[in-house]
């Protein structure tokens, strides 16, 4: 069995109203994703499907931790994300509905199919919320020091990037 086939969910079968399903993301998942930023991961998300006539509410909590490194010392991390997030699953025949005001994220089904994945969803949740807020020592739930020579040293390069005196020089050119 594929490893994300456990993201698959055979709503067919699934009785109405909410279904609980429960995972644990973490290095192996990440795996499944090449170029992923993130690649060490302890997350335990809890998805309650929600089994209506007419579309699937989806919400998935998602705790744990994420390993990353701070963006201003460049240490490892293992930074906590607490994230809720609702996904509404409509068929394509209901694309014409109204608008939806309910904030969720939508996405369409086609009639013919017979499993949701879940497993992008949750990649993708995960991987925003870590570009969706800074991530430094001091925002761990025991906050840290930065590491005080990496930071000087970035400090020391980052003005060479904006350095101005070099572009009067650049303006001549060598005949
Ligand atoms: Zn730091």
């Amino acid at each position: 069995m594929h490893p994300l086939r456990a993201f698959d969910i055979a709503f067919v079968g699934l009785p109405a109203g909410v279904t609980e399903f429960v995972y644990t993301v973490d290095e192996e998942f990440f795996r499944h994703y090449p170029g992923s930023l993130i690649e060490q991961a302890d997350v335990q998300v809890n998805l309650f499907f929600d089994k209506q006539p007419s579309f699937f509410l989806l919400t998935f909590r998602m705790t744990g931790t994420i390993r990353t490194n701070c963006h201003r010392c460049d240490a490892e991390l293992d930074f906590p994300v607490s994230l809720n997030r609702a996904v509404v699953v409509k068929f394509d025949s209901h694309r014409e509905d109204e608008a939806d005001d309910s904030h969720a994220d939508v996405v369409y089904l086609r009639r013919s199919d017979s499993h949701l994945s879940v497993a992008q969803m949750i990649y993708d949740f995960l991987s925003l919320s870590l570009s969706e807020r800074s991530i430094t020592c001091d925002q761990l739930p025991v906050p840290r020091t930065c590491d005080p020579a990496v930071t000087a040293r970035l400090q020391l390069a980052a003005p060479v990037a904006d350095d101005h005196r070099w572009d009067e020089l650049r303006k001549i050119k060598i005949r």
